[in-house]
Formats: structure tokens, C-alpha cells, sequence
């Protein structure tokens, strides 16, 4: 990695490549340095700000659709599946029990 230059971690693409993932976008035209704040937006097209690294270190994404450990609760996972590729990978989780 080259320290030298102002790019973060990530580029711009796969900045946005992440965010796809997550069923949205990012709105920044500049990849920045790694503590620089992205506009992102989410399948449910709220808009928010957040440095990569806590999107992609740190496992968050839209602040609106997303659980919080601060949250209400209960969080409709399914439907956050139906927009988020990732989640929809792993959720609904399998049932290993074997019980209907
Ligand atoms: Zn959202």
C-alpha cells in the first residue's frame, strides 16, 4: 500500500462495490483518505455520512434501516434481507434444528 498518496484503503469503486453490496450507493465522487466522510445511500434511500472503515470494519451501514444496540427492537430482518444483498445471503438463518 502506498502511504504516500491521499487515497484511503478503499477506492471510489470499491467504495461503491460495498455499498451495492448493501443494496445501495455511494454518492461521493472522491475516494479521500481513510478518515475522510462518504455520502452513502441505502435501498430505502435515506442518505447519511460515514467514514468506510466503520461501514466496512466495523460491520454498520444505514443508521435509519439498521439496528442500533441502542435500539427498540425487535428488527424486522427478513425485511431488510429483501433489500440488503448480504443480509440475504445469511437471513433467514437456516434452521438447524430441523424443527419446522
Ligand atoms: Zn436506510
Amino acid at each position: 500500500m502506498n502511504s504516500e498518496n491521499q487515497n484511503g484503503p478503499w477506492t471510489l469503486a470499491e467504495l461503491q462495490a460495498f455499498a451495492e453490496s448493501r443494496g445501495g450507493s455511494c454518492l461521493s465522487s472522491e475516494a479521500g483518505i481513510e478518515s475522510t466522510s462518504h455520502r452513502f445511500r441505502c435501498a430505502e434511500a435515506h442518505e447519511f455520512e460515514a467514514q468506510a472503515f466503520v461501514l466496512i470494519r466495523g460491520g454498520f451501514w444505514c443508521p435509519h434501516c439498521q439496528p442500533s444496540i441502542d435500539g427498540p427492537g425487535p428488527w424486522d430482518w427478513n425485511a431488510l434481507a429483501k433489500k440488503d444483498p448480504t443480509l440475504a445471503r445469511f437471513e433467514p438463518a437456516p434452521n438447524k434444528t430441523g424443527t419446522p
